[in-house]
């Protein structure tokens, strides 16, 4: 067995997703399956089992030291508990942590997957060396770090954050919170994808997009962002009137927190330059001009790879004591 001291990142979602990386920060693996979804109970089964057997498989690389783990939900801080996990099953009433710890014999860091995902752009991303900024993950949800005073700021109970369930509009469409009039029934995946078929069937100009072909088969929101590349008028309306709202929403965020960057990450953002520029036109148009005029908005760096990197990177700054700590690289 090789001396290399490894720290183990896990982010769950609808798959569960690993990354081993060392001290340097350097990825070592990566790997992905299905997360299973039937209870609370099956997910943390799987994921346990999954865990072990990622923590054997890596043994010809090094030791895994301890292990960083972000889901999409509400994680109470001081005490490590899942207090709300939306669009998932409800692991609530389990411990997950403590379980994870115990089955590993591994300490485990526990944390919101965009939390992780911040953390990952602050050390080794597109954020690197900042004291302010807000991460942003546009994917199923909408979900937000924000770093202020070189701190992840948790809030009084760890739930801050919640930059997808900013209330845009008072009538606006049901949300998974359970509240209405979200930034989240606007710019998530999914809902990019209900707006566009929305569109085709409300307005017959759209009839000749390229993506009314999709209609009949799964029109996912990879292809609204490929069509609006290449230059679709259907894909390119929707990614605009989405930017509109998301750069409106960030506009409020630059005034409210005079943060200096903003980065845009998730699967929504992939390849996404129509929209990040709409996000920007929007966001210039709405926020004081000092406060934009310091700003400024990009790609995330590690993409889809933020969450399960930053989960890593927090179980190895955890166990140096060093997990937010200023000045930490
Ligand atoms: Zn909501």
């Amino acid at each position: 067995m090789s001396n290399l001291e490894l720290y183990l990142g896990v982010d769950l979602g609808r798959s569960t997703r690993t990354a081993i990386v060392d001290g340097e920060g350097r990825v070592h693996a990566l790997g992905r399956e299905p997360s299973h979804l039937e209870s609370g109970r099956n997910l943390v089964d799987g994921l346990v089992e999954f865990v072990n057997r990622t923590i054997v498989e890596s043994s010809g690389i090094g030791t895994i030291r301890s292990i960083g783990f972000g889901l999409p939900g509400l994680v109470e801080h001081p005490s490590n508990r899942v207090v709300m996990l939306p669009n998932l099953s409800d692991v609530t009433g389990i411990d997950v942590a403590d379980e994870l710890s115990s089955a590993t014999a591994l300490p485990v860091v526990l944390d919101n997957d965009a939390n992780a995902a911040a953390y990952g752009e602050w050390r080794c991303g597109a954020a690197k060396g900042r004291t302010d900024f807000i991460y942003i993950t546009l994917g199923t949800g909408i979900g937000a770090g924000i770093v202020q005073g070189e701190r992840l700021q948790r809030g009084a109970r760890g739930f801050a954050g919640e930059f997808g369930h900013l209330k845009i509009t008072a009538e606006g469409l049901e949300c998974g919170c359970g509240s209405s009039g979200c930034l989240e029934t606007i710019a998530s995946g999914p809902n990019i994808v209900r707006r566009t078929r929305e569109r085709l069937f409300s307005d017959p100009s759209y009839v000749y997009s390229p993506l009314a072909e999709k209609m009949r088969g799964k029109l996912t929101c990879e292809d609204v962002v490929e069509s609006a590349v290449a230059g679709d008028r259907l894909a390119r309306a929707i990614l605009n009137e989405t930017g509109l709202y998301l750069g409106m929403t960030i506009a409020n965020v630059v005034n409210l927190l005079n943060i200096e960057l903003v980065v845009l990450g998730g699967p929504v953002m992939r390849d996404n330059d129509v929209l990040l520029e709409a996000v920007i036109h929007e966001a210039r148009r709405r926020a004081f001009g000092p406060s934009f005029e310091s700003c400024e908005i990009v790609q995330s760096a590690l993409g889809d790879d933020a969450g399960v990197i930053g989960a890593a990177i927090m179980a190895r700054d955890a166990i140096h004591g060093a997990l937010d700590v200023a000045g930490h690289a």
